[in-house]
């Protein structure tokens, strides 16, 4: 259970609307059944928004109580569901979506997204002082401002199981493979999955990797009778199958590794106990930080409290990669 601050309350709504924006994540739907339940439990009415901002713009409205979001913990993907909506970037969009919230008497909007939708969310705000609030929902887990995002943790668990299933045909054909994972430009995703899958080595965009350099390793490792097979975990790094370009640069350097893009499989599926855990308490943690009035934040996890950081902050500062992570795989690969 994560550390929670001491509420104080100053303020009261009637009705909120939540949506989920951008790639959907696992663990969604437990922030959305965490979001209503307590904003029903403070008298406040929900409406949930279908589609992201897209839906925003269509109305495609739905009031939400208690039984409407019974069941949802479990499910992967996202109840709301999610889109892309370019046309959000224009202001005079962002006009006539302030127009239809104040039309349906929504007093704050609640987004559930990865830094593009929080993005959104610190328009409206500083465009319309509609309050807002913003969850970190991404599997890459790449938000600046928490140290953990919903679905992150589900996403390296069904990489990690894959990991375990192709070990296994690595192992008897004495095979190297390149599995190559998602993360968007951040290599956390990559680097806990290399550290619970076990694997030799993992290639992530903070740190140039040298092929040769890498080719030559396993080529050594072999002759030592250490590694006839393993797994090089590596960072999408914003090229989604950018590791068969890798495998082709081994092959001409005498390794011949295999390449499996585990792709959008990393997005489904049960959300495990950790993100909905995560997912329930900051969903009641956004109901509780409306309360109290603040507004333009987004609600994270710090060192294992809850914790509010600006939206501002969220969208322009970046994310490094924790030293310590790689220093833990530099150590694990003697
Ligand atoms: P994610 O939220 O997962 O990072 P995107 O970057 O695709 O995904 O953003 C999701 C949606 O958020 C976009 O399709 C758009 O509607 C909205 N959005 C993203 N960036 C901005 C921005 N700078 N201003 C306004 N809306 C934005």
């Amino acid at each position: 259970m994560y550390q929670l601050p001491q509420y104080s309350h100053i303020t009261s709504f009637s009705k909120v609307a939540i949506l989920t924006s951008g790639g959907d994540s696992p663990g969604m739907n437990p922030a959305i059944r965490a979001l209503v339940r307590t904003a029903t439990s403070f008298g406040i009415e929900v409406i949930g928004i279908h589609r992201g901002y897209a839906g925003l713009l269509n109305e495609e409205f739905e009031t939400l109580n208690s039984k409407s979001v019974s069941g949802l913990c479990h499910r992967g993907g996202t109840y709301l569901k999610s889109a892309r909506c370019l046309e959000f970037h224009e202001a005079a969009t962002r006009q006539r979506a302030f127009d239809i919230l104040s039309k349906h008497g929504i007093e704050a909007l609640i987004v559930i997204g990865g830094d593009g939708s929080l993005s959104g969310a610190h328009e409206l705000y500083q465009e319309f002082s509609i309050p807002v609030i913003g969850l970190p929902g991404t599997i890459d887990n790449d938000i600046y401002g928490t140290d953990d995002s919903i679905g992150f943790d589900t996403a390296v668990t069904t990489a990690v199981e894959g990991i375990d299933k192709i070990s296994d045909t690595a192992y008897s054909h004495d095979r190297h493979f390149l599995v190559e994972v998602m993360g968007r430009n951040y290599g956390l995703l990559a680097c806990h999955v290399a550290i619970a899958a076990g694997a030799e080595m993992v290639i992530v965009p903070e740190h140039q990797s040298d092929i040769t350099d890498i080719s030559q390793q396993l080529a050594q490792r072999r002759k030592e009778g250490i590694g006839s097979s393993g797994i090089i975990v590596v960072a999408e790094a914003g090229k989604s199958g950018w590791s068969n370009q890798l495998s082709e640069e081994m092959r001409q350097l005498g390794e011949d590794p295999r390449v499996c893009v585990l792709g959008h499989l990393q997005r489904g599926g049960k959300p495990t106990a950790h993100d909905r855990l995560l997912a329930a308490t900051l969903g009641n943690c956004a109901i509780h930080t409306l309360l109290e009035g603040k507004t333009d934040v987004m609600v994270g996890v710090t060192k294992g409290a809850v914790s509010t950081t600006p939206l501002e902050a969220v969208i322009t500062q970046k994310k490094g990669l924790p030293v310590e992570v790689m220093d833990l795989i530099n150590e694990l690969q003697h």
